[in-house]
């Protein structure tokens, strides 16, 4: 049976943002299409320092659902007020500029690792706010 999964999204497991990702992909059309990986801080969780144990799980699960489900592109989906980036962040102030830093770096190591291993994979990046508003990286 041929698969009609053709994205794996990324996000985090923040309960107030279920909702409002759930609706992002909706409106994008790709309800019923995409394979979910929800692990806390999203793109920060799978390439921080901190999280050291979960990076090859999820790498492990992206390469699997290309083999299974034939996706040809990861949507990322981190979110402000994440607290697995407060985590990140350490012992500095928690300060929207700083942990706008966080996201980017999460964003451009993800990128960096997704080229290196899976070369053909397309790659979106988002950062949503609890107003649902969504920033492009
Ligand atoms: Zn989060």
């Amino acid at each position: 049976m041929k698969s009609k999964y053709k994205a794996m999204v990324l996000s985090c497991m923040d309960p107030r943002f279920q909702n409002l990702v759930h609706n992002h992909l909706k409106k994008k059309k790709l309800t019923g299409k995409y394979s979910a990986f929800t692990i806390a801080g999203a793109a920060v969780g799978v390439t921080h320092s901190k999280f050291k144990k979960w990076h090859k799980t999820f790498y492990d699960n992206l390469g699997t659902s290309i083999q299974l489900h034939k996706i040809e592109k990861l949507i990322v989906i981190n979110h402000k007020d994440c607290g697995a980036a407060k985590i990140a962040n350490g012992k500095k102030e928690f300060s929207p500029d700083n942990e706008k830093k966080i996201h980017i770096e999460s964003f451009s190591k993800i990128k960096k690792q997704i080229k290196k291993r899976f070369p053909k994979l397309k790659i979106e990046l988002n950062l949503i706010s609890l107003d649902s508003k969504i920033t492009k990286f």
